[in-house]
């Protein structure tokens, strides 16, 4: 099957090649690709600043947003063939550091973390991938293609769930939400905040480029869906 892989911290050597059919052991899960996103970490590996392969290799497939569809679910999930699904990135380290023993390893404290198609573990810009069932998301068929947005989008509603949790160390009623930067995280971080009801004011220094559009349009808008009682709103 095709694969964009490359040498990590070696710039230049990224290329779409053959390789193996995903091994069973990397999940019993075997998804077919449907869209890969690109990000900013995904470039830094391209161009030779960041990323590790697995131990024993020395090329990495490249890719941690992804959208596949489930070609065969395995004994072990609640999946079903057709699913449209996307794979969690970050595996806790094996010690494991007390987050990492209590399933918060996005705040892993060794540093001992891997993450597909970033440190250690191929990632999902292959055209076949396998994941274990307990890090792979169901998505909701009606998200089609914007299904890809799934991985960045969570990055942004971790953000949320931690500015709520500090807020509501004591009476706390937001009503505005000012987010600097309008690129994709930044947009889809105002996006959570109009969703939430907020005022929502999105400050870039560019003035065109396809964010912009996409800024004005959800500056100052407010979702007129009922509120969230005050305190509990993220
Ligand atoms: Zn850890």
């Amino acid at each position: 099957m095709k694969a964009i892989t490359l040498e990590p911290q070696e710039p230049g050597t990224t290329r779409l090649e053959d390789i193996a059919e995903p091994d069973a052991s990397s999940g019993s899960v075997l998804v077919e690709s449907i869209a890969v996103g690109v990000c900013g970490t995904d470039v830094e590996i391209v161009e030779g600043k960041y990323g590790w392969a697995p131990p024993g290799k020395t090329r990495l497939v490249l890719g941690h947003e992804s959208l596949g569809r489930v070609v065969d679910p395995g004994p072990n999930s609640s999946l079903k063939e057709g699913d449209l699904v996307a794979g969690i990135v970050r595996r806790p380290d094996p010690v494991p550091c007390p987050n990492c023993a209590v399933g918060e390893w996005d705040m892993c404290r060794n540093g001992q973390y891997t993450e597909r198609g970033i440190k250690e573990i191929d990632g999902f810009m292959s055209e076949r991938w396998r994941v274990e069932p307990e890090y792979v998301v169901k998505v909701d068929q009606s998200l089609g293609l914007l299904g890809v947005l799934l991985e960045p989008t969570t990055v942004v509603a971790k953000a949320w769930e931690q500015i709520a949790a500090i807020g509501r160390r004591t009476f706390w009623d937001p009503q505005t939400v000012l987010v600097i930067g309008a690129g994709p995280i930044g947009l889809l971080g105002a996006l959570g905040g109009v969703q939430a009801g907020a005022e929502v004011h999105v400050l870039d220094r560019a003035e065109t480029g396809p964010g912009q559009a996409a800024r004005r349009d959800l500056s100052h808008r407010r979702d007129r869906r009922p509120r969230v009682p005050a305190g509990h709103r993220a």
